[in-house]
């Protein structure tokens, strides 16, 4: 990569980590810096941290846990559980639904609009509804 663009990286993650209320530290940036590279992805914290050793940056796990929780908390990630035990953390925080692989581990974006829910049941008394999730589980023929 060259040098200009990994600067401007670093920049837009230090404006990014800011705008979200997070001190920019330094291991906030560098992950910041992997996270928002490409566009919108799903990443579960060892893909991270597995790019996170390739790029050189020395996180421990336990730390790229923490800072994908602490992103998820400002609002620049969403969570997405696919089960009990595997969960991804989307840079695509606008609504939208997945698809989930079945067959690789892969997450699919489903437009926000592309899926209508009827007949949701009224929520508890003294609650509302905050947002629906969907994974729709696909295996190949
Ligand atoms: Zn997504």
């Amino acid at each position: 990569m060259a040098r200009k663009s990994t600067k401007a990286g670093k920049e837009a993650a230090e404006t990014r980590l800011r705008a979200a209320g997070l001190r920019p530290t330094r291991q906030r940036v560098a992950l910041a810096g992997l996270l928002f590279r490409h566009g919108h992805r799903h990443l579960t914290a060892e893909s991270l941290h597995a790019e996170a050793a390739e790029a050189g940056i020395g996180v421990s796990l336990a730390t790229v846990y923490n800072t994908l929780h602490q992103f998820t908390e400002a609002g620049l990630l969403r969570q997405v559980a696919v089960d009990a035990s595997r969960f991804y953390f989307d840079t695509n925080v606008e609504a939208h639904q997945h698809f989930y692989a079945e067959d690789d581990g892969r997450l699919i974006d489903i437009p926000g609009d592309a899926i209508a829910v009827t007949g949701m049941p009224a929520p508890p008394r003294g609650t509302e509804i905050d947002r629906v999730d969907i994974v729709i589980r696909i295996k190949r023929r």
